[in-house]
């Protein structure tokens, strides 16, 4: 019988670090013998390069262009750390169309070839998303990720867009299958940051899936372009985000979660001490 795919939307504020953890994370869980595709759904197209170690890698966009319909799974799907099947589907020419358009493209292009059929543990998409409109929105909207993580900080523009990005998978989830898996957050080193994540998470109903620490060996392996477990495996960050990635691998508490009022996001912002200083 085949098993179920696990289908992974991680979501969250451009800059959060959303492509960084889900690069380590995979690298982690590709460490525990899962196997895994990276759909990269940022125009950026970065969602994957450190597990390619700066290997090319074209657009799916940037491929149907230049080579037409007629193309083959391995012209939009390359091998990265320890197998990691990667994608980025890419965006439009700069002011022209739906930036959106690539994921779309891309899920079908990638249903049509197959690449969903290839033994595949989990499949991770990367998504932009301040706020989840249009095409961002399709992993969710169309249930193809019933599983979503949002990475956020202790700033209160990282919390406003976990906020939003709840309300989406609230509205989806009532009709879909999707559901919330938990918060990561991704530190900025903000005064009690940790209990501040675990409140929020918690009236999200949800759970801080794991507090990934802020570490400077990040940037190092980025400018490798590797991931920290590959690049520094014996480092505490490695196992922060061995750590995390054992957590998505065991997680059962899925949720349709209850987003916060700008009132109570506002009013939990001023019990941590952020405003009226
Ligand atoms: P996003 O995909 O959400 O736009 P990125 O993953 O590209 O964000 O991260 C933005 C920057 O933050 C990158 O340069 C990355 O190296 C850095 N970064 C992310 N997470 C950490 C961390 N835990 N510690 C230190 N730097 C980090
Ligand atoms: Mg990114």
């Amino acid at each position: 019988m085949a098993k179920k795919i696990r289908q992974v939307a991680i979501y969250g504020k451009g800059g959060i670090g959303k492509s960084t953890t889900t690069q380590n994370t995979v690298g982690a869980l590709a460490e525990l013998g899962r196997k895994v595709m990276v759909v990269g759904c940022d125009p950026k197209a970065d969602s994957t390069r450190l597990l390619l170690g700066g290997l090319a890698q074209k657009t799916v966009l940037d491929t149907l262009r230049e080579e037409g319909e007629d193309i083959d799974l391995e012209d939009i799907l390359k091998d990265g750390f320890k197998g990691v099947k990667c994608v980025e589907s890419g965006g439009p020419e700069p002011g022209v169309g739906c930036a959106g358009r690539g994921i779309i493209t891309s899920i079908s292009m990638l249903e049509q070839l197959g690449a969903y059929e290839n033994e595949l543990d989990y499949v991770f998409y990367d998504v932009l998303g301040d706020v989840v409109y249009g095409g961002f929105a399709m992993p969710i909207r169309e249930g193809k990720a019933e599983e979503v993580y949002i990475v956020a900080s202790g700033e209160y523009m990282a919390l406003y867009a976990a906020n939003n990005i709840a309300k989406s998978i609230a509205k989806y989830g009532k009709t879909g299958g999707t559901r919330l898996g938990g918060i990561i957050c991704n530190s900025r080193k903000v005064d009690r940051e940790l209990e501040l994540l675990t409140e929020f998470a918690g009236k999200l109903g949800t759970q801080l899936i794991h507090f990934v620490p802020r570490d400077n060996v990040v940037q190092r392996a980025e400018i490798h372009k590797n991931i920290v477990v590959n690049y520094e495996p014996e480092c505490n960050q490695a196992n922060e985000y061995r750590k995390l990635a054992k957590a998505i691998d065991t997680n059962e508490m899925l949720v349709i979660p209850t987003p916060l009022t700008t009132d109570e996001l506002e009013q939990l912002m001023m019990d941590y001490g952020f405003m009226d200083q």
